[in-house]
């Protein structure tokens, strides 16, 4: 089948069954794999031959639903992780070392802040946080000698600011060094960051993708344009020998499609393991195939209670990059015309304590530590998710104390409504 369109791609990518074989993507729960002779084995342990030996590394059913991702991004190779965090990790860490540096968007989850600004700076690698909003030479300015990478968020969890993409591709190139973009908010449904220079793209697949909250999950997926072989210096663990395999460069091996992912999986994923099970992966792929419709249906619901709230007298404002008027809306409509996301923020008349009433009336909506999935839910991330952060922390990810991130589920809208307006009247 020639390149399927992404409807037909969410049912039916990365997975041909032959005759007499499961319809479904089969759990392929063991941890191990046999073979005839050590030499076969042997072959997979220096990576001259293709197969399975150990799940750690590599697993069938994962890399099916991995492939299937892979093709909704339009990339050349994807891989899963364990988790969001582990992507995030894993896609900057492969191509970063101690005594480099990132330039990264100030609007980024806040699990991501903390694991870049805390965990990773112990690691000696330093990140440079930009307003996204910036101007091309402000975000120019941002770049040192021993920057290797830019990342930032399609649509950021919970700001919800809106990447502009071309323009961090843009700075990023002339550097040198690739864009990665979390695209986990707009997923590939909605924007398709390759197509607008990114060079990788990562996913928490927790959230819209898995989309019934079922199991935590993580992809990363390489576009296989950036080319690394034109920095050397800047990338020498893609275009130098590995001496953990026997002196094999990436790069020459498995060329520019495969090699970020190829080292990703055997180095990162031998060394730190942050592999998903199988039984999460075929959680997932359940989710995928039915991702443009509940995309579809989380957006039409997010406009109708943006629109609401928007005009109602207890709301202070709201942000949804999907409603005009809205400060990202123009950015939004260039990178995703067919809908944004179904998290809407906005900040209750009163501040903090007003929004831990409303908090506390709503009965459809359930307070949550999550966002994305098929049920509304609330959550005040002042007071949770991004509780470590100081105010002027909160004030550069563009988190204010009042802000209430409503994640619209696909329920009927008019029960969302109801609830909603409830909550407020109590207020
Ligand atoms: C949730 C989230 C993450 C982290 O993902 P986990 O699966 O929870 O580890 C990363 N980025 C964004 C945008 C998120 O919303």
């Amino acid at each position: 089948m020639s390149d399927p369109r992404i409807r037909t791609a969410c049912i039916h990518a990365g997975y041909t069954p032959g005759n007499g074989e499961p319809r479904n993507i089969p759990i392929i729960q063991s941890t191990t794999f046999r073979y005839a002779t050590g030499e076969q084995m042997g072959a997979l342990f220096d990576l001259e031959a293709n197969g399975y030996f150990y799940t750690r590394l590599q697993n069938p059913t994962n890399d099916h639903v991995a492939a299937k991702i892979c093709a909704l991004e339009g990339g050349t190779a994807a891989m899963l992780t364990a988790s969001g965090q582990a992507a995030s990790f894993y896609a900057v860490f492969n191509i970063v070392s101690c005594g480099e540096h990132v330039v990264c968007s100030a609007s980024i989850y806040g699990g991501t802040y903390n694991l870049f600004a805390v965990t990773m700076k112990r690691m000696g690698i330093d990140f440079t946080f930009v307003d996204p909003d910036c101007t091309e030479e402000e975000l120019n300015a941002a770049f040192r000698p021993e920057t290797r990478a830019v990342f930032g968020e399609t649509i950021a969890n919970p700001a919800l600011t809106v990447l502009d993409i071309e323009k961090f591709a843009k700075a990023a190139h002339a550097h040198g060094v690739p864009l990665i973009v979390d695209n986990t908010f707009a997923t590939p449904v909605n924007c398709r960051p390759f197509a607008w220079g990114a060079d990788i793209v990562t996913h928490s697949t927790t959230k819209y993708m898995d989309g019934h909250a079922n199991a935590v999950g993580g992809a990363i997926v390489d576009s296989g344009a950036f080319d690394w072989t034109k920095y050397p210096d800047r990338f020498p663990g893609l275009c130098t020998p590995d001496e953990s395999y026997h002196g094999i460069t990436y790069t020459q091996r498995f060329g520019l499609a495969g090699a970020y992912i190829t080292k990703a999986t055997v180095q990162l994923m031998r060394d730190l393991g942050a592999i998903p099970s199988p039984q999460n992966c075929y959680y997932l792929n359940i989710g995928l195939e039915t991702l443009p419709l509940r995309m579809a249906k989380h957006c039409e619901n997010a406009l109708a209670v943006a629109e609401c709230l928007k005009h109602h007298p207890k709301v202070a404002w709201v942000s949804y990059p999907g409603l005009p008027g809205d400060r990202y809306y123009a950015l939004a409509q260039k990178y995703m015309p067919h809908g944004t996301c179904g998290v809407v923020s906005f900040g209750v008349e009163g501040g903090r304590s007003a929004a831990s009433r409303f908090m506390a009336a709503l009965k459809l909506a359930s307070i949550a530590t999550h966002v994305a999935d098929a049920k509304t839910c609330v959550l005040h991330p002042a007071s949770t998710t991004h509780r470590q952060m100081t105010d002027a922390e909160l004030a550069a990810a563009g988190v204010s104390p009042d802000l209430v991130r409503l994640s619209v589920g696909i329920e009927d809208v008019r029960d969302i409504l109801d609830d909603v307006e409830q909550a407020l009247a109590g207020v």
